[in-house]
């Protein structure tokens, strides 16, 4: 379960137990365990930043499905417990979540809502994590939390001097958090949609779009685009083509590229 599908079944249920109880005798709890843990303080951390009062517990309660002939309930619980079983499991589970959360998306939000959820690549645990949100009350202010504390979504910050308008971040961006105009004149950032993939940072070659090292819960309750740069728009003085750039350049990426490769194939210096 990611930390969104927990936040969101805490909210929907008001009260959540994992039963840490077979963890003891599970082959593959060295795995499975830590991360549990690591996703339910995460998910505890950011429950509080939003003032809700949902409970999340972890029990020993050591849940059998039946009460009858325990013992041979407890070897078949045991025996099913392979990996095989669990990637299983885990896609009945987010089948299941895909029903559950398109019934509540229908019920829930307004038309304006289920129409940019449809226009956008975002996955089902964030459509889940939108609409539990909408159900609960806002906070009576917008805490800031770590960023580093927040696994599944980001804030970005973009230094203007050194982006060089090549299109890649937003281009490359799979839930088009990161998105232009047309005219590539601009770039924007929604931050609800981002699922911190971090792909965008890895292909900025000037590691020009970075990390903010604080989040503000005001994105959950009042998601906003933001601009995070706007671009020149001009025709290349060489090819003719209209291109962006944040600087005074006549020539777009490409052709400046070409010009630069001629010019050190043939030793030509800038005084020259
Ligand atoms: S932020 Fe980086 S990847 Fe995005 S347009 Fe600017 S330079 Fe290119
Ligand atoms: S980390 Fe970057 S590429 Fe990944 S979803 Fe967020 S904005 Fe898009």
């Amino acid at each position: 379960m990611s930390v969104e599908h927990i936040i969101s079944l805490a909210i929907l249920k008001k009260k959540m137990v994992f039963d840490m109880g077979h963890c003891d005798s599970c082959s593959i709890a060295h795995k499975c365990k830590p991360q549990i843990l690591k996703n339910y303080e995460e998910a505890t951390y950011i429950l509080s930043a939003m003032e809700n009062e949902a409970e999340i517990k972890l029990e020993d309660v050591c849940f059998i499905k039946e009460t009858q002939n325990k013992e041979s309930d407890r070897r078949d619980f045991f025996n099913s417990i392979t990996l095989g079983n669990v990637a299983k499991g885990k896609h009945a589970f987010e089948a299941e979540v895909k029903k559950a959360t398109d019934e509540l998306v229908e019920h829930t939000l307004q038309k304006e809502d289920i129409a940019l959820l449809k226009k956008k690549r975002v996955p089902e645990k964030r459509k889940l994590f939108f609409t539990a949100i909408k159900r609960v009350s806002k906070p009576s202010q917008f805490h800031i939390v770590d960023a580093n504390e927040v696994t599944f979504t980001s804030q970005k910050l973009l230094n203007e001097d050194s982006c060089t308008a090549c299109q890649m971040c937003y281009r490359i961006c799979p839930t088009g958090a990161l998105t232009s105009d047309i005219k590539n004149s601009k770039i924007d950032f929604d931050p609800f949609l981002c699922i911190k993939c971090s792909i965008c940072h890895d292909v900025c070659e000037p590691d020009a779009i970075t990390l903010s090292s604080s989040y503000n819960v005001k994105e959950f309750f009042e998601p906003a685009v933001q601009n995070l740069v706007s671009f020149k728009v001009r025709r290349c003085d060489e090819c003719n083509v209209i291109f962006s750039t944040n600087s005074n350049d006549k020539m777009c990426y490409r052709c400046k590229a070409e010009d630069e490769e001629a010019r050190s194939l043939w030793g030509i210096t800038e005084d020259m």
